[in-house]
């Protein structure tokens, strides 16, 4: 695999005792490459990112991420994780935590980072995301849209080499929507690799550089994100987006 590619999942499968989940895919993300993943309920893609960082383990096939093939038996699975940033529908912050204590606990406890260092670097992330001033604020203080852009401030802060983002807005009232998409493009344009799953279709039309279109545990579709979106070439493709568009 050349050293551009970022992600490469091969052949995987994944069944949870007799449901097969995932029916042998192929994804590749180039490094600096943001590859968006649409797909009805249930057609494997929260299990396709979860196989990724190995929360699940796949039932065959291989991942290699950044150059380690996770699924070697004798990789250090933590040492991995720890480049790959996570960000899911729930931001699961800690309550009884500020803003900045949430971003500097892994900080401290994974990468030894000192108090001082942990906390520069956490609010140097917090303005990326636009939330400079809200360090001292509890997660209950802020608003769904204000607390998902905090997990991903807190992800940024581990330094990851790529990002999985699995529906980071699908739990937000719409008018907080705007601003994560926000931050998310704007890690993109830095050059930042992402796998995204997403409902939010003109995100993936102008962000994502290809589009994934995953039903029933298989790619049925992939692309250029304007053509996947734009001029769907599978009768499935095109039912899908006409409900979601
Ligand atoms: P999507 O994210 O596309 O909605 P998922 O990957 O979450 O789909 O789920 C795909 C299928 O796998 C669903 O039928 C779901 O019920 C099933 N599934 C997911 N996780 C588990 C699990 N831990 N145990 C059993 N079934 C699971
Ligand atoms: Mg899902």
């Amino acid at each position: 695999m050349s050293t551009g590619t970022q992600i490469e999942v091969r052949g995987l499968h994944k069944a949870f005792g007799d449901l097969e989940v995932l029916r042998g895919i192929d994804v590749t993300v180039a490094r600096g490459e943001v590859v968006c993943v649409i797909g009805p309920s249930g057609s494997g893609k929260s299990t396709l990112l979860r196989c990724v960082n190995l929360l699940e383990e796949p039932t065959s096939g291989t991942v290699t991420v950044a150059g380690t093939e996770v699924t070697d038996p004798d990789v250090d699975i933590d040492r991995v994780r720890r480049r790959i940033g996570m960000v899911f529908q729930s931001f699961n912050l800690f309550p009884h935590l500020t803003v900045l204590a949430n971003l500097t606990l892994a900080q401290r406890r994974v990468l030894r980072r000192d108090r001082r260092e942990a906390a520069e670097v956490a609010r140097a992330n917090l303005e990326r995301v636009g939330l400079a001033e809200k360090a001292e604020a509890y997660p209950a203080q802020l608003s769904g849209g204000q607390q998902q852009r905090v997990a991903i401030a807190r992800a940024l802060s581990m330094d990851p080499d790529l990002m999985l983002f699995d529906e980071p807005t699908s739990a937000l009232d719409p008018e907080l929507v705007g601003d994560v998409l926000a931050v998310m493009r704007s890690l993109a344009q830095e050059g930042m690799t992402m796998l995204v799953v997403t409902h939010e279709m003109s995100f993936a039309r102008e962000v994502a550089d290809r589009v994934v279109f995953m039903d029933g545990g298989v790619i049925v579709e992939e692309g250029p994100a304007q053509r996947v979106v734009g001029d769907p070439q599978h009768e499935r493709t095109r039912t899908f987006l006409a409900r979601v568009l």
